[in-house]
């Protein structure tokens, strides 16, 4: 069984309360070869073909131009998620001046994956309910045999968010919706979409001074962007709840899986961030790669962030399972 819910601090505001989170009852943390196998498959074809198709389908290349872009925009809005959304917003790892409040409630709506607050209320609940009832997005919500592992992955992956019972953002989101601004950003998710996918065509067709410029750099720096970025991101849902090896005590399933440590800007150290939510840095041990804990770092740096949750040893010590004790 998962251990001591009381002790995580997930970040929430007080305001949130009135309901205690329940201990994960859908199960231990027993694995059946067969499963874990045929896990892996769902988990890598899929995601293998659809690298392979992109440049097949399309014969001709990328140029270094729709390249750059599908780049420095994936890494844009994935920031914006993760330093802004995700361990700001969400879990007030550390405290923003104004200007750079702003810039990540707009970074983060350029990753086109809904709006501010309702991320925020969504991702909290997740953090409150972790894996058992409540959870908007556990792949363990069907059961432990492998239909119902496959199915809570494409429930955990995609098909949680067109579920009919939506977070209360009031609730969930307190802090935010009394932020004018912040409300105003969340609102105008749709025109911050708009923008996100014009800005690759229009530099593309500028440079190029072509309209096929500017189509080739929509296909790449828009569209494949966006779809890549959705599906590290919701990986981190499903596959980062199912496997990954979990060193630290939470009382959840959430796996740190390292393959995904670069896409996710750091987010896929996931078995670490539920046993410390509010800890800035998701990767803390040597050699776990977290550029958003280092661009945290740079903002800190700079002046523009402070009172960094930054996690130090005695911390993270406190967090690990004795080692007998990892099944992993
Ligand atoms: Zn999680
Ligand atoms: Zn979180």
């Amino acid at each position: 069984m998962p251990t001591s819910p009381d002790v995580i601090d997930d970040g929430l505001p007080t305001a949130a309360g009135g309901s205690t989170p329940p201990s994960a009852t859908l199960g231990g943390d027993k694995k059946r070869s067969i499963e874990q196998i045929a896990l892996l498959i769902f988990i890598v074809v899929p995601f293998a073909a659809l690298v392979a198709a992109v440049p097949l389908a399309w014969g001709r290349g990328v140029s270094w131009l729709d390249l750059g872009l599908l780049v420095g925009m994936y890494y844009l809005g994935c920031h914006g998620v993760t330093i802004g959304f995700h361990r700001y917003f969400t879990h007030g790892s550390f405290k923003a001046k104004r200007p750079l409040r702003i810039a990540l409630a707009v970074a983060g709506s350029m990753a086109v994956e809904g709006p501010l607050v309702r991320w925020v209320a969504d991702h909290r609940k997740h953090h409150r309910f972790s894996d058992a009832e409540g959870d908007p997005h556990s792949p363990w919500r069907f059961g432990e045999n492998l239909p119902a592992l496959l199915k809570g992955l494409w429930w955990a992956h995609i098909a949680w968010m067109f579920n009919e019972e939506q977070t209360p953002q009031q609730k969930y989101a307190p802090d935010l919706v009394e932020d004018p601004a912040i409300r105003a950003i969340s609102r105008h998710f749709l025109t911050f979409t708009i923008i996100s996918l014009a800005i690759p065509p229009l530099v593309g067709g500028l440079v190029t001074m072509s309209w096929w410029g500017a189509f080739t750099a929509f296909f790449w720096g828009s569209l494949v962007r966006v779809a890549l970025l959705h599906h590290v991101t919701w990986s981190i849902n499903s596959i980062c709840h199912a496997v990954g090896k979990r060193p630290f005590k939470s009382r959840d399933r959430s796996g740190n899986v390292w393959w995904l440590a670069v896409l996710s800007c750091g987010e896929s150290w996931h078995n670490l961030h539920h046993a410390d939510p509010t800890s800035a840095r998701h990767g803390v041990m040597r050699g776990q790669i977290d550029s958003s804990a280092r661009l945290i770092r740079w903002f800190e740096q700079a002046g523009w962030a402070h009172d960094v949750r930054w996690p130090d040893a005695s911390r993270i010590d406190s967090r690990r399972k004795p080692v007998a004790a990892d099944p992993a």
